[in-house]
């Protein structure tokens, strides 16, 4: 545990003593606020704002979603709430199943069909330790495996056979986007480096808001 570290909202500001030896922080929220937390919630994901998340969530609880598209979802009618408040809706996908899903994830763009999308895309996954984001497996973006077309070693990057530049590009979510055409194979890397940097972030982050709208309140 060190200052500065992160949980959710919350950053480690300094560990507090006479807690008998619990091992309490104080964290600052990113919406400003001071709070005192025991580790082991941190750890366990318990707790991950100074309350303000559960707020937040309070509030867009009881938002109709009727009529609302999302993804190939359309939503039918509101089918009640589950234990803790999260509120469920009965949806029409575009295929023609019906399926129930939760306000949260809709909203947030975590479910964007009756499961058709995913069952379509590919071989289906069975191991628990698979981790999807929006249709976006974790592990394979992350992976390391340099196709064996790859001539530079740095994933991502080629050589232009005409200019001799080198190319660095990244692909999320069905994107290729290119990151720039370089000279040496070092800045080709730096740029291919950062934008996975920013890529692992903002998959961080979704993974974050998938776990929330998952986690009970
Ligand atoms: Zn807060
Ligand atoms: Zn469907």
């Amino acid at each position: 545990m060190e200052n500065g570290e992160k949980y959710g909202r919350l950053t480690l500001v300094r560990k507090l003593e006479g807690y008998g030896g619990r091992n309490v922080w104080e964290c600052r929220c990113d919406c400003g606020n001071l709070c005192r937390v025991r580790m082991s919630s941190l750890k366990s994901g318990h707790t991950r704002s100074c309350g303000c998340l559960r707020r937040e969530r309070q509030q867009e609880k009881f938002q109709d979603l009727t009529g609302m598209r999302f993804g190939k979802l359309t939503v039918i009618s509101f089918a009640g709430q589950k234990r803790g408040g999260a509120s469920l809706w009965n949806c029409r996908c575009d295929c023609g199943n019906e399926t129930q899903q939760f306000g949260t994830n809709l909203r947030r763009g975590l479910v964007v069909s009756c499961g058709c999308v995913r069952r379509e895309s590919g071989k289906r996954q069975y191991k628990q330790n698979i981790h999807y984001v929006n249709g976006t497996q974790l592990e394979l973006v992350r992976s390391k495996k340099i196709w064996k077309t790859n001539k530079t070693g740095v994933k991502g990057v080629y050589q232009e056979k005409r200019t001799g530049k080198y190319i660095a590009s990244i692909t999320f979510q069905g994107e290729r986007k290119i990151l720039g055409r370089f000279l040496t194979l070092k800045e080709a890397r730096q740029a291919r480096e950062q934008a996975e940097k920013e890529r692992d972030e903002k998959l961080e982050g979704m993974l974050l808001a998938q776990n929330e709208a998952k986690a009970p309140l």
